[in-house]
């Protein structure tokens, strides 16, 4: 057995235990309480961390593992960035995620590999390649021919009409994803649409929409601007990507259908602060940052269910050891420490279908835990660096430890 003594952060409670204790056996924790309200033999291995807290392990719930964020304009051939990404997984471990929704073509084979133990890496729901229509915000070189950005692409793929949303999204399960992405409007960098924009037809929608619930699973959607938001919640879209500029009357849409939102706010925050844009541009990404500030403040409001998401590809201005920076962005929002912490845990593992599974410490649960240095309730950043993540664990398996 492995036995963990700190502070804990459940992620079911509105506050930490002091002077806490986990107990695991093999994959799965046996006990969360007190210290030594459950009996220890010399031959457990013990976590004893000084003013550490034990946490669920982090769950990013939007990425796109392909080795780099500009995947359609660099030279790389897909297996040159498969590797990278292989190498991007470790990175993640080191900062305390244990759990990825994935969007991409590589999200279902590196979810074999890491389940076969043949590389290390979170667990993974794979969400295939994200469906775009011509000209909508995954249509990155309209020079390109469709048939080759369909062949070539790592992330997006460009379908029109319902009969080619059929077979993309049956497609897409073949290729062994587990939920479907589409982009509801254009996007912040886009290469020909406005983020306003409301990309596919109703019609449309509702095909994907109707093939995903055959396959038992939900339809989520990158929204920028709010009139595609709503567009694809009437049409059966269940989940909100960004959020970037929703208004109130689509956020109550949102809580009447209990339908979370994930964010990606460092991103959002982080081009607006960034130094050296052009006027135009700075402009630009500072009202889109306020846009987003106020989305997550009606969220809040509203009580939306909030996950973090990060759309991080570990480049110089996304590193993936200091993907936990999402924790602290939402707290800029009006969110308390602790609704972040839960926002990138647990509801994190609704998304991922399976909360009753991991990211929360209850007695039954997978072992997927992270032992941080200090109090996060305190100061979130704590969670914002991978240096500060002492021990992380999935299902049982320690895969770092610097305590
Ligand atoms: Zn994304």
């Amino acid at each position: 057995m492995k036995v963990l003594y700190g502070r804990v952060i459940d992620a079911v409670a509105d506050e930490a235990l002091e002077n806490g204790m986990v107990v695991v056996d093999g994959e799965r924790i046996v006990y969360v309480g007190e210290r030594g309200g459950y009996p220890v033999s010399d031959s457990d291995e013990v976590f004893e961390t000084e003013d550490g807290t034990i946490m669920p392990g982090f769950i990013d719930a939007h990425a796109h593992l392909v080795g780099s964020e500009s995947v359609h304009r660099t030279g790389d051939s897909p297996y040159e960035l498969l590797l990278t990404t292989v190498r991007d997984l470790q990175d993640l471990v080191d900062a305390g995620i244990t759990g990825v929704r994935d969007m991409s073509a590589f999200g279902s084979s590196l979810k074999k590999a890491i389940e076969a133990g043949n590389i290390v890496g979170p667990r993974i729901m794979p969400g295939g390649r994200v469906m775009s229509i011509s000209s909508g915000h995954c249509d990155f070189d309209p020079l390109m021919s469709r048939e080759d950005v369909n062949r070539r692409d790592l992330t997006g793929c460009l379908v029109d009409g319902p009969e080619e949303c059929y077979r993309m999204t049956r497609q897409q399960f073949r290729e062994g994803a587990q939920f479907i992405k589409i982009c509801a409007t254009g996007g912040v960098s886009s290469a020909i649409d406005d983020f306003n924009d409301i990309e596919f037809s109703p019609e449309e929608i509702r095909v994907i929409v109707e093939e995903a619930a055959r396959h038992n699973t939900y339809v989520t959607a990158h929204c920028t601007g709010t009139a595609g938001a709503k567009e694809a919640i009437k049409n059966g879209v269940m989940c909100i990507e960004h959020g970037v500029i929703l208004d109130e009357e689509c956020v109550q849409l949102m809580a009447e259908k209990n339908i979370p939102l994930v964010t990606t706010l460092s991103v959002s925050l982080g081009i607006a602060d960034m130094k050296g844009l052009p006027e135009h541009m700075m402009k630009k990404a500072a009202k889109l940052g306020d846009s987003s500030k106020r989305s997550f403040e009606l969220a809040h409001r509203y009580g939306i269910r909030v996950a973090l998401g990060t759309d991080y590809s570990n480049s110089p201005n996304t590193p993936f050891r200091e993907i936990g920076k999402e924790f602290y962005s939402l707290t800029r929002c009006g969110y308390s420490n602790m609704e972040a912490i839960k926002a990138g845990t647990i509801n994190g593992a609704y998304l991922m279908k399976s909360d009753h599974e991991f990211g929360s410490v209850e007695a039954g649960k997978l072992a997927d835990l992270v032992i941080v240095k200090g109090n996060p309730l305190e100061d979130i950043m704590l969670l914002a660096h991978a240096d500060h993540i002492g021990m992380v664990m999935i299902g049982g398996d320690v895969k770092k430890n610097c305590l």
